[in-house]
């Protein structure tokens, strides 16, 4: 019983080490083919929660590695984030706030356009701009959605950013456009939110 139970329990360790084996040559396969150097265009779009959070992540890894980073957050909460109270005050990060408040209750139409297409023409001169590794766009998409910005000028803008340059946009619709020249589109799915089981907002979690 014990030797049977020893010979199944060997050709079970035989096939995994095959399957791992197998797993590892077309993992090296891929690494080998992969290798390219250049920055990439990342998108995270969809409606469940994590886009935001995800993205500022990936910005502490990068500025782990001594790497050099800007923020333009295209809408703005009322309450000052958990994000930008953190990251503000980092001596590698510039953190910008679109200004004139837009938030959902503004109601100037022309006045949130104006501040939109100002916030967009910084984000054109960061994109040239040899100073940064790193370059988060929050909740971009918004601003395409309602026409304030132009997804062509946009895309042409991402196209001819500098070569190395890292590039996150969030937002839980993306434009076409942008998606045609990403490297990298992840969808964050909203399978269940705490707000729905009528849980209020909190520091930490939501901003
Ligand atoms: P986070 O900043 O937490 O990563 P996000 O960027 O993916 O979230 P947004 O669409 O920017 O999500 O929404 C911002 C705020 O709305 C956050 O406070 C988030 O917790 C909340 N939120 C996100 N998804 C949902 C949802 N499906 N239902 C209710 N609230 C949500
Ligand atoms: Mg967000």
């Amino acid at each position: 019983m014990s030797d049977q139970f020893d010979d199944s329990d060997a050709l079970a360790q035989e096939k995994h080490r095959q399957r791992m084996a197998a797993k590892k040559k077309i993992v090296d396969e891929r690494i080998a083919r992969a290798q390219e150097e250049r920055g990439v265009l990342i998108l995270l779009k969809g409606n469940g929660k994590g886009k935001s959070s995800s993205a500022f992540g990936t910005m502490a890894r990068a500025l782990g590695h001594g790497q050099r980073a800007a923020v333009i957050q295209f809408i703005k909460g009322r309450k000052a984030t958990g994000e930008y109270l953190f990251f503000k005050d980092h001596p590698r990060v510039d953190f910008h706030v679109m200004g004139h408040g837009f938030t959902w209750e503004t109601q100037d139409r022309d006045q949130d356009i104006a501040a939109a297409q100002q916030a967009w023409a910084l984000a054109e001169r960061l994109l040239q701009d040899e100073h940064y590794d790193f370059l988060l766009f929050d909740e971009l998409s918004y601003m395409i959605k309602y026409g304030y910005l132009d997804a062509t000028r946009i895309a042409a803008a991402l196209s001819t950013r500098l070569r190395n340059q890292n590039v996150m946009i969030t937002g839980r619709t993306m434009a076409t456009e942008l998606q045609e020249i990403a490297d990298t589109i992840s969808v964050v799915q909203d399978e269940r939110h705490a707000f729905r089981l009528g849980i209020k907002a909190q520091a930490g979690i939501e901003y």
